[in-house]
């Protein structure tokens, strides 16, 4: 922990050094990686209530390092945004998935791909053109390309998001909020921008479902809370997808609720693109 001394706000611990000494080791690291093929895609199955059905995929970046073996997006994402090096990966991850979903014969099923973009990414002045252009070039129709945005990012700059989202739309692209309830969420967003679907993050779902008998206070108020978050995306006409969903009990009171989608281990872990194949089935 960093202690206060005189006039010095930070004084270095041995701890502290050693994870800046690994941060700029990963960043270095981070600038090749791309060239030497290290990242993959991961996808994870997203499923409508009530019947269980594959509805979509979310393409999730993985970065398998030669030496210090795989290393998780939580880590690396940050790192590559504040290099720069998230635009390069996130046409990379774009251009994939997209290419994933034609080679899975998505045109003639009703499944949609969804990936996540990052706040640099969404800000380019060209952002909007590159999806179109990933878009052309793989020949996936925009209405099964979902992009997914987070609040923060959003906030950066209310008048250009407003701008990227409709843009999009007319590109036919769905848009998703995702990690809805994660931090102080405000519904702000949901007034002021045009969603198609909503993401309620994994913590909020766990502590709706808690079977902890200290927090059934506190279980009881979430699970109001997400039954009017329900409600209010569905009158806003947005689709409510429920993240992180890991117990039978958690699927039930999202079914109960009037959840739409379900994605979490419960029902498939992200797997490489091999194994979410066998996921399909045959073609209609
Ligand atoms: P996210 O977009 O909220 O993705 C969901 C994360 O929750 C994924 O972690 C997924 O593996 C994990 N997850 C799914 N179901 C469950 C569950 O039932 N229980 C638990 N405990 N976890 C579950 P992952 O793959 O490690 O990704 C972490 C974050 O990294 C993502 O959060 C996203 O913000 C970011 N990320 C991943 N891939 C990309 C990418 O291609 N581009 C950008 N910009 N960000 C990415
Ligand atoms: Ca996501
Ligand atoms: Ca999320
Ligand atoms: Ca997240």
């Amino acid at each position: 922990h960093a202690k206060r001394s005189g006039r010095h706000v930070l004084n270095f611990t041995p701890e502290m050094q050693r994870e800046r000494d690994e941060r700029l080791y990963l960043e270095r690291e981070l600038q090749g990686a791309l060239a030497r093929d290290e990242f993959t895609l991961h996808y994870q199955g997203r499923f409508g209530l009530p019947a269980c059905g594959l509805a979509g995929f979310e393409a999730l970046l993985r970065w398998d390092h030669p030496v210090q073996g795989r290393i998780s997006p939580d880590k690396f994402i940050p790192l590559a945004e504040r290099s720069g090096l998230i635009l390069p990966l996130g046409a990379w991850v774009l251009r994939r998935a997209c290419e994933q979903a034609v080679t899975w014969n998505f045109p003639a099923r009703a499944l949609s791909m969804s990936v996540n973009v990052s706040a640099l990414q969404f800000e380019q002045p060209t952002f909007v053109q590159d999806v179109r252009a990933a878009l052309q070039e793989t020949g996936l129709p925009g209405a099964q390309l979902v992009l997914e945005l987070t609040e923060s990012m959003l906030l950066r700059d209310l008048g250009l998001a407003r701008q990227h989202i409709q843009a999009l739309r007319e590109l036919d692209v769905q848009v998703a909020l995702d990690d809805f309830g994660q931090g102080y969420s405000s519904l702000s967003v949901l007034q002021d921008l045009h969603f198609d679907h909503l993401k309620i993050d994994r913590a909020f779902i766990r502590s709706a479902s808690t079977a902890d008998p200290e927090q059934s206070g506190g279980s009881r108020n979430a699970r109001t809370v997400l039954e009017v978050m329900l409600h209010l995306a569905h009158r806003l006409n947005i689709h409510v997808t429920a993240e992180g969903v890991e117990t039978e009990e958690q699927l039930q009171l999202l079914h109960e609720l009037g959840c739409d989608d379900v994605q979490g281990f419960l029902l498939g872990r992200p797997v490489p693109a091999t194994a979410a194949g066998d996921l399909l089935g045959p073609l209609p």
